[in-house]
């Protein structure tokens, strides 16, 4: 994967809240997936399980203060708007932002016929207010459709190549295209409409997560299809090339962070009455589904069941 130097960096999609202490705190209390606080914590957990599985434990997400700290993006627009700027990993995390969201500026209303709306991504720093709760960085990377954010402390990397082996690059594309996959499932009412489905047959609720991740896993891949066709507002090429390593790089993440895998892992035996977010394999398919498509509507997994 090579990016273009010459893309202009969109600070104005990120939300820099590293550094302003907002959030801690609170942790170690675990909510279990779909009880407790009604739909919405339910959801969220599944949705923040979403890349690690649950593997690195589920902290608490309590409250709901609405989100209500905000960043300040000075510094983070000084350095990416410097001539090394895509040396930092924040500045190219910015700019994979910028490339998924002009995507779906373009293919939420071709596939679907929805306008986009765009979602800022929060850089954040150990603990986060959000909309849904608070979090901190243990739950990784997440969505939280209460306030149209996606969440990550970048540090979430480190951990997915330290205790994943997910080493690669594009590994972090393709967490950002998936959490974006959230916000474009809740611009649709999928995520909604799986939430009341969840309702009428809680026996179900674990096989309906799973195929609202697989359905991110998917989004992530046609997004991947089409990203060298992305561009800043100038009209600037955001990649230059991405190879086939770089697809390689995404799919071998996505089987890292199955659920049988996770369990495996953790030592537990495999159970899939347990499973939230799509096998090895599943995540495999449904991403590569979306990438041999490039069409988004083609990640149909609820097969019409909604
Ligand atoms: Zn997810």
């Amino acid at each position: 994967m090579e990016l273009n130097e010459n893309a202009r960096v969109d600070t104005s999609q990120v939300d820099d809240r590293r550094g302003s202490g907002g959030g801690g705190g609170l942790g170690g209390i675990p909510i279990p997936i779909g009880g407790g606080r009604g739909g919405i914590v339910g959801i969220i957990v599944a949705v923040l399980v979403a890349l690690v599985g649950g593997g690195f434990g589920l902290n608490a997400m309590t409250g709901g203060d609405g989100g209500a700290s905000q960043g300040d993006n000075t510094q983070l627009e000084q350095k990416c708007s410097a001539d090394d700027a895509l040396k930092q990993l924040d500045c190219r995390n910015n700019l994979y932002v910028n490339s998924i969201q002009a995507y779906w500026r373009t293919a939420l209303p071709e596939a679907f016929g929805e306008q986009y709306k765009a979602s800022k991504t929060v850089f954040f720093s150990q603990g986060v207010n959000t909309g849904c709760g608070q979090a901190d960085s243990g739950v990784g990377p997440f969505y939280c459709p209460a306030d149209d954010l996606v969440y990550i402390d970048l540090t979430f990397y480190q951990q997915l190549a330290d205790q994943l082996g997910a080493k690669g690059e594009f590994a972090q594309p393709y967490v950002l295209a998936h959490e974006y996959g959230h916000h474009v499932q809740d611009l649709l009412g999928t995520e909604a409409q799986m939430r009341r489905q969840q309702q009428r047959d809680p026996n179900n609720a674990n096989a309906l997560s799973v195929k609202l991740e697989l359905q991110a896993d998917c989004y992530a891949g046609a997004w991947a299809k089409n990203a060298t066709g992305t561009a800043d507002e100038k009209g600037q090429k955001i990649f230059k090339s991405i190879t086939e390593q770089d697809i390689q790089e995404a799919i071998d993440t996505a089987e890292k962070i199955g659920d049988d895998a996770i369990q495996q892992r953790s030592g537990r035996p495999v159970n899939p009455d347990e499973f939230t977010h799509g096998t090895s394999e599943q995540r495999r398919q449904w991403f590569t589904k979306g990438y041999d498509t490039g069409d988004p509507k083609s990640c149909d997994t609820f097969g019409g069941s909604l």
